[in-house]
């Protein structure tokens, strides 16, 4: 942890609001937590329980935020048996999260040359980004 989110990285309960399921085995959770809406920063992510059976935390990039709601969401994608019981987890349940955490970065209007494989291509906050 460095000095400048020493202070910002705490623990909280937090409700699931929202839990839908998409192809791939992937799912997008929405939890509420005004304290992480406010505080995250693009590019962080949270470490969450994702159930009583497993104590080992889980960690997930925070995919979005909506502030003026107070909440988070989460895309996720079930490859073992952490995320397989997060997938379990019903709205109206309550996750253990700790968060947000990591190094976050700067947003920008400016094209940024990115190098994807062997090919360059220009990036935007819009970027999508896919494999070659
Ligand atoms: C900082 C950070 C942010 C992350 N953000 C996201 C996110 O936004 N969305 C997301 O879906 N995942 C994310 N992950 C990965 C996610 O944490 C792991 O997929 C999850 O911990 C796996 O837990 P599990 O218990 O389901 O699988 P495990 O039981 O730990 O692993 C089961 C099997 O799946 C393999 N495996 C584990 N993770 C992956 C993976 N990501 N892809 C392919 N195979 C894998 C393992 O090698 C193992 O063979 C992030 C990881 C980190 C470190």
């Amino acid at each position: 942890m460095n000095k400048s989110n020493r202070d910002s990285i705490q623990v909280f309960d937090c409700q699931i609001l929202a839990h839908y399921q998409f192809e791939g085995n992937q799912y997008i959770l929405t939890i509420d937590s005004p304290e992480i809406a406010k505080a995250t920063k693009p590019g962080q992510f949270v470490h969450l329980t994702v159930s009583d059976a497993l104590a080992m935390r889980r960690p997930i990039s925070i995919m979005s935020v909506d502030v003026e709601n107070g909440t988070f969401d989460l895309l996720y994608k079930v490859v073992g048996e952490g995320t397989r019981q997060l997938a379990d987890r019903k709205v109206g349940e309550v996750l253990s999260v700790i968060g947000p955490i990591g190094n976050s970065f700067k947003m920008t209007d400016k094209k940024l040359p990115l190098l994807i494989g062997r090919r360059c291509r220009y990036a935007t906050n819009d970027f999508y980004c896919a494999r070659y």
